[in-house]
């Protein structure tokens, strides 16, 4: 009997030892799985640091790690890729700069532990000061869409359309001027504008320094945009996640064409200048114009950054690069060291002889994707990259460079030329204006 209830407890003893030796190791084998993948992403992050990824630029992910308990929903429903990761237990940045705004990890996170912030405690992003009706401290002049901190597409529509309702309630019936509102800009916030405006029977002037389309339009044509349903004014719920560059272009043409709406391309705004509660518009072309009240829906993007060198306004030179299917055997020089040059000479080179010029010694704050694919063509020598160079005179088949510090000149064949020297922000155009711009040191602007 008493050798009956020692065998049992034995057996006991095994089976509850046995049992527990499973859950150790299985704990030993989750464990050092989160220490490797804590591991992959501290080397992200070591990277993102080198490459200049690591801070913000704009609007991106705040993390409260005492709420995150690692669901990693953030992670999966981010469109872009290793924005964030997970590493000892919590959700952390990895390439924060890529980040483009759009909320999805906001959304995703079961336990609200996102926020969305825009500049960090270091790097501050300069905001126009706005009120909850979108209204500049100028009375009259509204801001609707990036330019006002809140990137994305459907966050632009929907600014757009409550800016102009608003200015439809403050409008005063007799003012003197020729239109109501004047919509600066025709990316998303300001086609929504215009739309807003069309239904309220207001006279609009609508002006773009560029094209329709906006930001979207300067996307590469391949570019799949992440987007969720909204409400466009006069047109009704568009229930779209996924969409092309094209359908999103195709679907504002002809909203703006049934709706007889037009807009007027090429007509940068140079000066607002407020008189007796009248403002008064002028483009570059010199062309001027009357208004009660402005929208400024000019996103954050600026206008593309020039050299100021002889020969830049000739029609070879570009600064944006739509269609790179269309060229092939020419000589072409990508001038810049951004993603946006590298991605530009990385395609036109498959068909033409393309040579990189960069001011710097080495370049940084590449995409690593980008950085390695450039490797890869210089490697394979399908790319000339010339380092420590500038750009000095453009010929009509020709350019001509300066080397190093010295200032040794070289003078080029050339048929194409490709200028990517970054924006310049509007911040100048608004102060002239009387707006107020303030910096933003890590303000959050989206919160549970
Ligand atoms: C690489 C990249 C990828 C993105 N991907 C997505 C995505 O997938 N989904 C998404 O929802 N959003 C995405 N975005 C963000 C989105 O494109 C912007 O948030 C949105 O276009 C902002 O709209 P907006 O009307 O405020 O400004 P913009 O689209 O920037 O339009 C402003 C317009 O004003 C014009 N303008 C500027 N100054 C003047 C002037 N002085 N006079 C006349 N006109 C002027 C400009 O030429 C421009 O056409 C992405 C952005 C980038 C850069």
């Amino acid at each position: 009997m008493d050798f009956l209830i020692m065998e049992k407890i034995f057996e006991n003893i095994l089976i509850y030892s046995l049992a527990a030796i499973l859950c150790i190791v299985a704990l030993v084998v989750y464990l050092r799985k989160k220490s490797k993948e804590s591991k992959i992403v501290d080397e992200k992050i070591k990277k993102a640091k080198e490459d200049g990824l690591f801070e913000p630029v704009s609007l991106h992910p705040y993390i409260d790690v005492n709420r995150c308990i690692q669901t990693g929903a953030c992670i999966t429903a981010c469109p872009e890729h290793d924005i964030i990761g997970i590493r000892n237990g919590k959700a952390t940045i990895i390439n924060a700069s890529q980040c483009v705004g759009h909320g999805a990890c906001f959304h995703a996170c079961p336990t609200e532990a996102i926020s969305l912030r825009i500049g960090t405690e270091k790097r501050g992003v300069d905001l126009p000061h706005l009120n909850q009706n979108f209204e500049t401290n100028v009375p009259g002049i509204f801001i609707a869409g990036e330019l006002g901190g809140m990137g994305l597409v459907k966050n632009a529509v929907e600014q757009g359309k409550q800016a102009t309702e608003n200015i439809v309630k403050s409008i005063k019936k007799n003012h003197q001027a020729s239109y109501d509102v004047i919509i600066i800009g025709a990316g998303p916030a300001g086609i929504s504008a215009c739309l807003t405006a069309k239904k309220h029977d207001l006279k609009f002037l609508f002006l773009e320094q560029d094209t329709l389309g906006g930001a979207v339009f300067t996307f590469p044509r391949k570019k799949i945009v992440m987007t969720s349903p909204m409400d466009l004014p006069l047109f009704g719920k568009i229930k779209l996640f996924e969409t092309s560059k094209s359908e999103l272009l195709d679907l504002w043409q002809t909203v703006l064409k049934k709706n007889s709406i037009t807009v007027q391309e090429n007509s940068k705004v140079d000066s607002i200048v407020s008189e007796d509660g009248i403002f008064k518009v002028a483009t570059l072309k010199g062309e001027q114009a009357t208004s009660a009240r402005i929208l400024l829906a000019i996103g954050r993007r600026g206008s593309p950054r020039k050299l100021n060198i002889p020969g830049e306004m000739k029609e070879k030179v570009a600064y944006r690069l739509l269609e790179p299917e269309g060229i092939s055997g020419k000589d072409i020089i990508v001038v810049g060291g951004g993603d946006s040059a590298i991605e530009s000479a990385l395609l036109l080179a498959d068909e033409n002889h393309v040579i990189l010029s960069y001011r710097n010694e080495v370049f940084n704050r590449l995409k690593p994707k980008n950085s390695m694919a450039l490797n890869t063509a210089m490697e394979a020598g399908k790319l000339e990259v010339r380092l420590n160079t500038n750009l000095i005179t453009i010929e009509d088949d020709s350019i001509t460079l300066s080397v190093g510090k010295e200032g040794e000149n070289i003078k080029l064949r050339n048929d194409l030329v490709y200028i990517f020297a970054g924006g310049e922000l509007p911040t100048q155009f608004l102060e002239k204006a009387g707006i107020k711009i303030e910096k933003k040191f890590g303000e959050t602007v989206l919160k549970h």
